[in-house]
């Protein structure tokens, strides 16, 4: 059994639902056990602030499925999604990233893991530590990189307390 990290991001349409429905999604897969799901947090838009500020959870999971396979349901989740409100809202509505596969080092055409750029972000790193426990290896070093973080600078706030991924999937938003 393989452990997955998932970073999960959406700024357009119904932001919550979006995510809600990501996770369901990933409970409905062939294969994996949703294990834990973080807080949602709002992230205020850098850069870009003229777009909607996102709304960010971390996805601990087990799965069978190898890393390709994973990946290929993570695209398969955002394209269900910005299928079902690209008429209405546009087609970035939801990003799932994987961020850590066992501690696997992978780098593939398609495949980067650990994620490239979760180290450098506060939005990616504070959900992660919700749903993990300090530990070496990359999560260790996710635990180290958020400690020299300014989390309140990069205006990551908790938006939704965590509860059981029962809860996260079922309640309305
Ligand atoms: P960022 O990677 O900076 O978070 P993004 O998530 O918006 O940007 P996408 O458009 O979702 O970028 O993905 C671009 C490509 O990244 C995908 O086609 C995918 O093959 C590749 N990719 C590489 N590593 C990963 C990973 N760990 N998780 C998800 N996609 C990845
Ligand atoms: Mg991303
Ligand atoms: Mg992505």
């Amino acid at each position: 059994m393989n452990t997955v990290y998932l970073s999960i991001g959406t700024n357009m349409g119904e932001r919550e639902a979006n995510l809600k429905l990501a996770v369901k999604l990933l409970t409905e897969a062939q294969g994996v056990r949703v294990e834990a799901v973080s807080s949602i947090y709002e992230t205020a838009p850098v850069g870009f602030i003229e777009q909607a500020a996102f709304l960010n959870i971390a996805v601990r999971l087990t799965t069978d499925l190898s890393s390709a396979k994973m990946l290929h349901l993570c695209q398969k989740i955002e394209q269900e999604l910005g299928r079902i409100r690209e008429f209405r809202w546009g087609p970035r509505i939801i990003d799932l990233d994987i961020l850590l596969y066992n501690h696997e080092n992978i780098e593939t055409e398609s495949l980067i893991v650990p994620h490239e750029r979760m180290f450098e972000r506060a939005f990616v790193l504070v959900p992660l530590m919700e749903i993990s426990t300090p530990a070496t290896g990359q999560l260790g070093r996710a635990y180290e990189a958020l400690a020299s973080i300014d989390i309140q600078k990069e205006g990551v706030v908790q938006w939704k307390k965590s509860v059981t991924v029962e809860e996260f999937v079922r309640s309305e938003s």
